[in-house]
């Protein structure tokens, strides 16, 4: 079963929790915002865990009442797509019955910003006069697009992120075989998102295109050719964009504490040095218009030899 003890860090959001907890300020809506992978789903599973619970110990269930230990009727709507009109009507209809057991019944909507406008609207309806006994709460990765009066009926709570050293922790000990540069790199570029890190952690092709991204700036550019590259070429420009980013950053700050990429630090140190920002933010620039120019199907070897060439033109590497 989870709960609060299960997940780590994010004393902000555990606090704000904690008050409406004591504060008996149960609202039949709540809105769960955090990035993608920040572990919003075992958030919202803890709430409902705890509103089950009559005799909630802070943030803890007290596992014996009859809350606890009844049929708790949780639903959860999920969708590979968008979530329609119809997806809503049917958890509306089921809002229409009396809860078995329980008191309660909670619906929990997964990626709730990707709900149509006749969705969103047909979900309106019951959010405005909800029955005693429903409670709601839908996760998203941007509140702003869902519609001002779903929003105003419901309690926005940010989940935040884990700190970097969290996230190391948690790879650490769910990954006794991965060497340590892998769990760096994972936790590194997963700022804070641990379900991110996780997958990160067993993804191959981003442990590639992470080492090629780091030989890339470290060496000659010209010399790169696409079809060499072991991975996604979104994924390498992606990362590219955050060595440079960082660099920008460096350069700003003089500090190497606000880096995504710290366990090379180093390199970013001396290319941040080696460089002006006008000529760095040409290159975050590059690294972005050869995304960009991808998604938009240009051919991946123009793209990035069109990036090579403006890199080579105005960055120092060596
Ligand atoms: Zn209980």
């Amino acid at each position: 079963m989870t709960g609060f003890h299960d997940i780590k860090g994010r004393k902000p959001l555990k606090n704000q929790l904690k008050k409406l907890i004591d504060k008996g300020r149960i609202s039949h809506g709540y809105i769960f915002e955090g990035p993608k992978g920040s572990g919003k789903k075992l958030i919202a599973d803890a709430f409902a865990e705890l509103l089950f619970c009559y005799n909630q110990k802070g943030l803890e269930t007290c596992k014996t009442c009859k809350g606890c230990t009844g049929y708790k009727e949780k639903y959860v709507l999920e969708t590979e797509k968008s979530i329609s009109v119809d997806d809503i009507r049917s958890l509306v209809a089921d809002t229409e019955l009396m809860p078995f057991g329980n008191n309660k019944k909670i619906y929990i909507i997964h990626d709730a910003d990707t709900m149509t406008d006749q969705a969103q609207n047909a979900f309106l309806k019951t959010l405005e006069e909800p029955p005693p006994y429903a409670f709601f709460m839908l996760t998203v990765t941007n509140s702003e697009q869902i519609i001002d009066t779903i929003r105003s009926r419901c309690i926005i709570l940010y989940t935040g992120v884990n700190t970097k050293q969290e996230v190391l922790e948690y790879l650490e000990q769910n990954n006794p075989d991965a060497d340590t540069k892998s769990i760096y790199a994972a936790a590194c570029f997963a700022e804070g998102c641990i379900g991110r890190a996780a997958d990160l952690i067993n993804d191959q092709s981003f442990i590639q295109c992470r080492k090629t991204a780091v030989e890339y700036i470290t060496k000659s550019q010209l010399d790169f050719d696409v079809k060499d590259l072991k991975g996604d070429v979104l994924v390498f420009l992606e990362i590219l964009q955050s060595l440079f980013r960082d660099m920008l950053v460096y350069k700003a700050t003089n500090d190497s504490s606000n880096l995504i990429n710290t366990d090379i630090s180093d390199i970013i140190k001396r290319t941040a040095e080696r460089n002006s920002s006008k000529s760095l933010l040409i290159a975050f620039d590059s690294a972005t218009k050869a995304a960009e120019y991808i998604k938009d199907n240009v051919s991946q070897s123009i793209a990035i030899g069109t990036m090579n060439i403006e890199l080579m033109e105005e960055l120092n590497i060596w």
